[in-house]
């Protein structure tokens, strides 16, 4: 009886071996096609319309864009373009998320305020970056997941919370820089007190259509503010689903 369970145990050692195998070498085919799609966005998308900063590229290089897309979309998660997440919300353009990234100047020893977590994505990207980030996102469903996803990546320099983003995060104030992905038709007061001195802050403001990236920095306490291009987010909503 005894040699038979054996006889049977060690048959079943090559099929084993076999299954493994093919785990193994589909992963790793699985990640070099997802790795070279990175490169080829920083490459195409990225760096050929003029983004230098080797920390931005380094990071866009890093961050697995397609974990952070719907199922459905995974297969074109390294276009040039927006793509839907849920609650009719969007996860931004490659080249935007660099731009927006590149503008702020970033230092390693950085805290950075995002306000529209979103698919999780742009915060990704500033943790590989920064010392920390936290960001706020109005939607639950939308935040719940998103914490669930850095958990399961790893990410222990990113905080989450549900909130409404227009009033910041006054607990972890001051912030090196901020960075808002969703359109307000005017520049929130409470962010702009809470960016530290010699901060910067990117934000997309106006009215439906017309929006234009601000970039403001805080110098001795006074705000200096540069319209830079004219662009397209979701509108800021406040806790009754209105635009502010
Ligand atoms: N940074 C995101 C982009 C998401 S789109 C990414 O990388 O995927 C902008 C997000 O801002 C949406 O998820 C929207 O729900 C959120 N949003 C809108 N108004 C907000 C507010 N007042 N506070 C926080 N988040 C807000």
């Amino acid at each position: 009886m005894k040699r038979v369970i054996l006889s049977v145990k060690s048959s079943w050692v090559p099929l084993f071996l076999i299954i493994l195998f093919i785990t193994v070498t589909t992963l790793f085919a699985q990640n070099k096609y997802f790795a070279d799609l990175r490169l080829r966005m920083v490459k195409t998308q990225i760096e050929a319309r003029g983004i230098k900063n080797e920390n931005v590229l380094q990071a866009f290089l890093n961050v697995e864009r397609h974990r952070f897309v719907l199922p459905a979309y995974i297969s074109v998660a390294y276009k040039d373009s927006p793509l839907p997440i849920t609650e009719g919300q969007t996860i931004s353009q490659p080249y935007i998320v660099a731009f927006m990234t590149e503008a702020l100047e970033l230092k390693p020893t950085d805290k950075v305020l995002e306000i529209g977590t979103g698919s999780g994505y742009q915060a990704a990207i500033l943790a590989e970056i920064c010392d920390s980030v936290f960001t706020i996102e109005i939607f639950e469903s939308l935040g719940k997941k998103v914490k669930l996803l850095y958990a399961e990546l790893g990410y222990k320099n990113i905080f989450c919370k549900v909130g409404d983003g227009y009033k910041g995060w006054t607990e972890h104030a001051p912030f090196d820089a901020i960075i808002v992905t969703c359109s307000p038709t005017h520049i929130p007061e409470p962010l702009k007190n809470q960016l530290a001195e010699g901060g910067r802050m990117i934000i997309p403001v106006g009215k439906d259509p017309i929006q234009y990236l601000v970039l403001l920095e805080k110098k001795r306490g006074k705000i200096r503010e540069e319209t830079i291009l004219p662009v397209r987010f979701v509108p800021m909503l406040d806790e009754e689903g209105k635009k502010y």
